[in-house]
């Protein structure tokens, strides 16, 4: 907006009809003391200014307007009729005008320096309001940056004050950061720590994990510098990614040094306390059968007590037989008798065994097919039975097991035990083929050590046999797998 300030109404008049005709919005003041107050209160852009006015004149009315700091910068226009001569257009501009207009005046000339002054002013505030901006904007990514400073380095003391191993490398491998653990296994930041002879190189596993694009877990031993010891650590790799690219790694080695040895020192008591305790039950056995061959009485009683203890021997004595096996699987020592055998025949006497054992079940089972199997007729025998007795152990009320054999397309035998007890949850189907592993609704209710899944597992592995459960909770459970055949009338093919 433009101020005039004239003290005559007619003058004022004229100049606000005139820079109104140009779209000026004008406000007028007819005094020098209504055109302070006004300049207070309002912005303007331009102040044109009468200089003889009774009271305060022109110039005492420019030179107080330029000593606020609200419009010290507020371009002035004085308009005069009688100072025309150079020393009253000098007083003019040093009290802070910026033009000077004579009377009569011209009003082409007039609109010129008010179009003019005007533009500038609005440049001038359109730049203050651009600065104003900027410094806001600079004032807040300096403060974000130092807050993302801050958080760096927040991060950098928790990865420092964990009890883990960590580094990143970029998306192409090189090493980025380590935190100070890593010091205690390499030699420098941009090493990596040394494995264990049996072990794989670093450096290779970097590569391959890069090359295949896919997070790693992997149980590997690292040397501790300047000693000779080597502790096992939980290998950690996963990418970090950002619009589906991967832009780097992150690595984490988590010592389980000590729970590797504990595992280690629990397989060896299962393993020497598994074999103390058969020595002794080979001969109770030994003595017991002994005592029922050689008993003169006819004691129903006694007939019936001892064949009791024999039962109890004889679970004892599969049980013991478990442990063996356990640790014959992790000392790698489990062998297997491999030859070709007639797979129906040994499913026929599995289930008459079973049928003969547990009368009280009903267990339906079609003939196998006649079929040849390379492998251990012992262990898979072994198998069988596992899967068969867990079947009756877990349908204490619905006595009714299904076993079931039959040639698949592809030549393999596809078996199958199906119960109708008491199932397996979702939650625990993935883990019950691990060792020690039971689920947890079973586990209250019936006895057992989670070992036959776990031994079943390893014994099939080795057949090159596919296994699984399928089970719904209520309803039961069926167990599986297929074994590659071998043709019967050819066998050695
Ligand atoms: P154990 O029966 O001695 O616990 P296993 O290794 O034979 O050991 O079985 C592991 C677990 O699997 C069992 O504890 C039980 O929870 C579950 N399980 C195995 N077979 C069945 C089945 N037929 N029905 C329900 N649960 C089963």
């Amino acid at each position: 907006m433009i101020l005039i300030v004239d003290d005559k109404k007619e003058n004022l008049l004229s100049l606000k009809s005139l820079l109104s005709v140009h779209s000026y919005p004008v406000d007028t003041a007819d005094s020098g003391e209504e055109a302070l107050k006004k300049v207070l209160k309002n912005n303007y852009a331009l102040i044109i200014l009468d200089v003889q006015m009774p009271g305060m004149d022109g110039f005492e009315v420019a030179e107080t307007i330029s000593g606020y700091s609200k419009t010290e910068d507020t371009p002035v226009i004085f308009l005069s009729a009688v100072n025309t001569d150079k020393k009253f257009i000098t007083k003019g501009f040093r009290s802070g005008a910026i033009d000077y207009i004579t009377k009569p005046i011209d009003p082409d000339i007039l609109l010129l320096k008010v179009n003019t002054l005007y533009r500038l002013y609005e440049q001038k505030r359109l730049l203050n309001e651009m600065q104003i901006s900027l410094r806001s904007e600079i004032e807040f990514r300096k403060k974000a940056q130092q807050e993302s400073a801050e958080k760096a380095q927040e991060l950098k003391q928790i990865l420092e004050s964990i009890p883990q191993i960590t580094f990143t490398t970029c998306q192409g491998g090189k090493m980025e950061y380590t935190n100070n653990q890593w010091l205690q296994f390499a030699k420098s930041k941009n090493e990596f720590p040394e494995t264990h002879s049996d072990d794989p190189d670093l450096n290779e596993v970097i590569e391959r994990t890069i090359s295949q694009s896919l997070p790693l877990a992997m149980e590997i031993r690292i040397k501790l510098l300047h000693t000779d010891e080597y502790r096992y650590h939980l290998l950690s790799i996963r990418p970090i990614q950002e619009n589906d690219k991967i832009i780097k790694w992150v690595g984490t080695f988590t010592d389980i040094d000590d729970q590797k040895q504990a595992i280690a020192r629990k397989d060896e008591f299962i393993s020497v306390a598994s074999h103390e305790l058969k020595t002794p039950l080979t001969s109770i056995k030994g003595y017991v059968q002994l005592l029922q061959r050689t008993m003169t009485t006819d004691s129903q009683g006694s007939k019936l007590y001892i064949e009791r203890t024999l039962n109890q021997i004889k679970k004892l004595d599969t049980l013991i037989a478990d442990l063996l096996d356990i640790s014959k699987i992790e000392s790698g020592k489990m062998k297997m008798n491999m030859r070709p055998f007639n797979f129906g025949l040994m499913l026929n006497n599995t289930a008459e065994i079973i049928r003969q054992t547990y009368p009280e079940y009903e267990l339906t089972y079609t003939e196998a097919p006649e079929v040849e199997v390379y492998g251990d007729e012992i262990r898979l025998e072994q198998v069988l039975i596992n899967f068969l007795s867990n079947a009756i152990k877990y349908s204490p009320n619905k006595k009714k097991i299904e076993l079931d054999a039959k040639t698949l397309p592809d030549r393999n035998l596809l078996v199958k035990v199906r119960d109708h007890g008491v199932g397996i949850d979702k939650k625990d189907q993935p883990f019950i083929f691990d060792k020690f592993y039971r689920a947890e609704a079973s586990s209250k209710n019936f006895q057992g050590l989670g070992i036959g899944l776990y031994i079943s597992a390893d014994i099939l592995q080795r057949h090159n046999a596919v296994y699984g459960v399928e089970s719904e909770p209520g309803f039961g459970s069926v167990f599986y797998f297929t074994i590659p055949t071998t043709n019967i009338s050819s066998p050695h093919e």
